[in-house]
């Protein structure tokens, strides 16, 4: 044990060496950086920037780079020596406060969705000081903002420290409503628990379409899935377990709290949650937790997918985003307090996430949206498409008691008044918990369930601390000027729940009765990604971003663009890869395979000419049909991608992707599939299911 707590954050730059590195007024200063958002005293920098890189050289590291977090995902990083001539021709190792704080980068590479034209290519990196810098293989990294030279954001940390900052404004609003004096500010919280799938190394090598697309296009399902459900929470295999630990031991060193690890529902799918911290830095570990597990599985010879659906007829893989509000005080605000007032202070926050997922159902929706994901919602193993609330029955009897002007519980005849009456405490680990939810009360957090394994978790937080904020600040804005300040929040309490109680939905999201109930009540359904992206440019939604200065419309528009985009290029790239297998391996293959049967029935012929040749005649007879069905198909497949290549409007083209292209997709795999399961397994070019999803030892 002794060992973890030495090794855990060993390369982070965090506030021990900080505190121990730093002279006092430094630390003190950057402190108030860190915790307060204060602007930093470029003077300052120049000394953090010395003591960081003297710290980062002892443990080995030459070079720096500024660490950030592009629209493609993942993160980006360039980077630079930290050597400098110096005058006597040898070389000296420097970083200067300016290099801290500010860099610059070429960046017409990465997506903008049109921000920044490329005779205006650069960028420029911003030190996100609330985030430490760590040590990743021997190069100390700074996590920054990127942004292009009109300051419009073009990466996924600036909305979201934006919209942390938005949600800070206004529950700071009410807050100080409540008479408290102490808090100066609030942090939204997250911890995101990840799911992923391992498979054998060499097994994946000999898959384009993993290689490619990070999932698998074709395979026949196996004569055994996930039905036994004798994998979830099963013991772990030792050639996982050894991958874990090292997994482990690589993001203590990191920082990153990684706590539990076990087996999830389908072979071979596992689950890593952290212990959750701060949002943005949720985010980062996050990443760096995505990058890390894929490094340390090839050392192991293992491949980690993070595809939200590598396999079909399997589960796939989600994120669930546990979300919270504390203060600096360390209280969480969704924890239900002692007294009377700060139940009604609970309940108050309580509404708002109730009413900022209703209203913003569509941009929640959105902010999942992926092709990738696509394959999941709504599949019976992930939440559906619809955005709906569970908050336990305990809680629901509470608001129902407020909303009827009702009794409540044990205090008989007595009417429930916020402000007035305690609530009862909620166990936290309540076994009714809704495992089918999109958006579960869970005991004193949120779990937004319906992120895609591979996403960013920032894009659903820019989206739930936005909306959020909105909702505190129009109960703000009604409170401050209210006579009876009680009354109010009882009134704005119970006109919440009336107008919002829609979205509360406690059955099971999975059965189909939902969808119909679901569209009875108006909530909205998008099933694809090119139904829910358009969403962003919504008037309401461009005036919530606008109005908490989380995003500008330009910036909105630019991110609806690029989101389009990828999804029509990653189906793009599906679609050809496919092609690529069919007509270069799995044609050719079958081919061959139905000359030998075809062979093999003549030669028996002629051996014993009354000899029963059904097997040979029927599978022949079968490939050949098949074979046509699939050469059909990579024609039309071929024409259609043709065609989507001359269609203007990224909307429509997106939406000819999920239509058509996406359509013709399936038919050829169908094809194959039926193909593979007759075709003798040595004929067969790729490895099947059952190898890929048992395959590890
Ligand atoms: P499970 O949902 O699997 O039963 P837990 O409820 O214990 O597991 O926690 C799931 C995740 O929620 C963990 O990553 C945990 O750190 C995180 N979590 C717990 N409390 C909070 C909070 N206040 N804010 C954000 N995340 C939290
Ligand atoms: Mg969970």
């Amino acid at each position: 044990m002794n060992k973890v707590t030495e090794i855990f954050g060993s390369l982070v730059f965090n506030d021990a060496v900080m505190r121990e590195r730093l002279p006092k007024e430094t630390y003190r200063a950057l402190q108030l950086t860190i915790k307060l958002g204060k602007h930093l005293d470029p003077a300052l920098a120049t000394v953090v920037a010395n003591a960081m890189k003297d710290w980062a050289i002892e443990k080995g590291a030459t070079h720096y780079t500024h660490w950030f977090q592009p629209m493609t995902g993942i993160t980006a990083e360039k980077h630079d020596s930290f050597i400098s001539p110096s005058e006597d021709g040898r070389i000296i190792m420097e970083f200067s406060g300016k290099e801290l704080i500010q860099g610059e980068s070429d960046a017409s590479s990465f997506p903008s969705g049109g921000l920044r034209a490329t005779f205006e290519a650069r960028g420029y990196t911003a030190w996100d000081a609330t985030s430490y810098a760590f040590i990743k293989d021997g190069i100390l990294c700074i996590p920054t903002a990127f942004c292009s030279y009109g300051g419009e954001a073009l990466d996924k940390k600036t909305p979201l420290l934006r919209s942390m900052e938005a949600l800070n404004r206004q529950a700071m609003r009410i807050l100080r409503l409540f008479g408290n004096t102490e808090v100066t500010n609030v942090k939204t919280t997250v911890g995101p628990e990840q799911e992923y799938f391992l498979i054998p190394l060499e097994l994946y090598e000999k898959r384009k379409d993993l290689i490619y697309t990070g999932r698998t296009l074709y395979g026949a399902k196996p004569p055994k899935g996930q039905e036994l459900d004798d994998h979830y929470f099963g013991a772990i295999k030792p050639k996982v377990a050894e991958f874990m630990e090292e997994l482990h031991v690589e993001l203590w060193k990191l920082g990153v709290n990684a706590k539990t690890e076990h087996n999830e529902a389908a072979p071979s799918q596992h689950e890593l949650a952290p212990i959750y911290t701060t949002t943005n830095i949720a985010a980062d570990h996050n990443q760096l937790t995505m990058e890390i597990m894929q490094k340390i599985a090839k050392k192991h010879g293992l491949v980690c997918l993070l595809a939200e659906k590598p396999f079909e007829g399997v589960n796939g893989s989600g994120k669930h985003n546990n979300w919270s509000i504390s203060t600096n005080t360390g209280v969480n605000l969704f924890e239900p307090g002692d007294t009377p007032y700060e139940n009604a202070q609970f309940l108050l926050f309580l509404c708002a996430v109730i009413k900022a997922v209703d209203e913003y159902q569509d941009l929640l929706r959105m902010s999942v949206a992926s092709a990738g994901n696509d394959h999941r919602l709504g599949a019976n193993e992930a939440p559906p498409a619809i955005v709906s609330m569970f908050l336990g029955a305990e809680l629901n009897a509470i608001l129902d008691a407020i909303e009827q002007d009702g009794e409540y519980g044990t205090r008989e005849k007595e009417l429930m008044r916020v402000g007035v009456h305690t609530l009862p405490k909620f166990p936290k680990d309540s076994t009714d918990r809704n495992r089918t939810s999109p958006f579960a009360f869970t005991g004193n957090k949120f779990e937004f369930r319906m992120l895609g394994s591979s996403a960013s978790i920032s894009d659903a937080n820019v989206v739930i601390n936005t909306a959020v904020a909105e909702a505190l600040k129009q109960y703000a804005d009604a409170l401050e000027g209210a006579e009876d300040f009680e009354a109010a929040i009882h009134e704005l309490i119970k006109s919440t729940i009336k107008e919002h109680k829609r979205i509360i939905f406690n059955g099971n999201g999975y059965d189909e009765s939902w969808t119909k109930e679901a569209a009875a009540r108006g909530l909205l359904n998008l099933k694809s990604t090119p139904d829910a992206i358009p969403c962003l440019l919504d008037e309401k939604n461009i005036r919530l971003f606008t109005t908490h200065k989380v995003f500008s419309e330009i910036e909105l528009r630019a991110r609806h663009e690029i989101m389009l985009e990828s999804y029509c290029k990653i189906l793009r790239i599906e679609a050809l890869t496919m092609l690529d297998m069919a007509k270069k391996d799995i044609l050719p293959a079958i081919s061959a395979f139905s000359k030998t049967v075809a062979e093999s029935g003549v030669a028996k012929k002629a051996l014993v000419p009354n000899a029963d040749v059904t097997y040979e005649t029927e599978t022949v007879s079968q490939i050949s049909r098949l074979s046509r069905e699939m050469l059909d198909t990579i024609k039309l497949l071929e024409t259609d991608l043709e065609h989507s290549a001359t269609i203007p409007c990224v909307k429509d083209k997106a939406f000819f992707y999920k239509d058509v292209i996406l359509t013709a997709m399936a038919k050829l795999r169908a094809a194959a599939d039926e193909l593979e399961t007759v075709t003798d397994s040595k004929y067969w070019p790729y490895p099947s299911y059952g190898e890929l999803l048992f395959g590890v030892k």
